[in-house]
């Protein structure tokens, strides 16, 4: 139930756009203005619907169990950074990454234990890139990540970095010691790539070549 009422979802399929989201602010903000409220306290009134609003769209944004951004705010990053790019004729690169033999994870461990890894696994991953990359849970064990201005190459520099430091974390659940290890696609734009699902596809596929190749590595394009 809190998941509808913090959903920006009005019926199946159909979401309110940012701005709308935006505009809707505005004419609250009008409302309250012509409250008949004493005038010291519109302000304070004001204030706290803000700060209301904007926490809805916080938690609109990101995902509960590990506090990154979520697959809704992915979805309009990556159409706004892919245009970007495309007008611009600046570097892009793109890359998926999974964690290998998750589910092994929460049949030996349990699911709670699969929850503290995946925090962790999102400490890891933020503490990993430069501050003008973007980087999201994408879904249950994988997250994702757009690097502007930023060749395979030099993508690929820091995913090593990343595929490093979770080889060598232990994490440590109930006096138990788990290893872990991801698996990443990259992908860069290029000429023949026309739209943000070809980009994305492009990694998913490089991907699934990096589990077929024995999971714990990364593949550029
Ligand atoms: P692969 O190396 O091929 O990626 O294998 P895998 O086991 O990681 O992949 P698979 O898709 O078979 O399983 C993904 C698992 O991730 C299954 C699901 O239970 C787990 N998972 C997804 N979301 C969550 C979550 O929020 N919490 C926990 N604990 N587990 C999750
Ligand atoms: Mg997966
Ligand atoms: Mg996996």
């Amino acid at each position: 139930m809190q998941d509808e009422i913090f959903n920006n979802k009005v019926s199946d399929g159909f979401e309110i756009p940012a701005d709308v989201l935006d505009e809707i602010q505005q004419n609250i903000q009008n409302i309250i203005e012509s409250f008949d409220i004493p005038d010291a306290n519109k302000t304070d009134v004001i204030k706290k619907i803000n700060f209301m609003y904007k926490q809805t769209k916080h938690i609109s944004l990101t995902d509960a169990l590990t506090g990154l951004y979520n697959r809704r705010h992915f979805e309009s990053s990556f159409e706004r950074e892919f245009s970007r790019a495309k007008r611009y004729n600046s570097k892009l690169s793109f890359a998926i990454i999974d964690i290998d033999f998750f589910k092994k994870v929460n049949d030996t461990y349990g699911h709670s234990c699969g929850d503290y890894i995946l925090k962790e696994a999102a400490y890891l991953i933020s503490n990993n890139f430069r501050i003008t990359d973007l980087y999201f849970r994408y879904g249950g064990e994988e997250f994702a990540v757009i690097l502007p201005e930023t060749s395979k190459e030099n993508a690929f520099i820091p995913m090593e970095r990343l595929r490093k430091a979770f080889e060598e974390s232990i994490f440590k659940f109930n006096g138990e010691k788990i290893s872990v290890t991801i698996s990443v696609g990259v992908s860069e734009l290029s000429e023949d790539i026309s739209n943000p699902c070809e980009l994305f596809d492009a990694a998913d596929k490089l991907l699934y070549k990096a589990k077929e190749n024995g999971r714990n590595q990364i593949r550029i394009n």
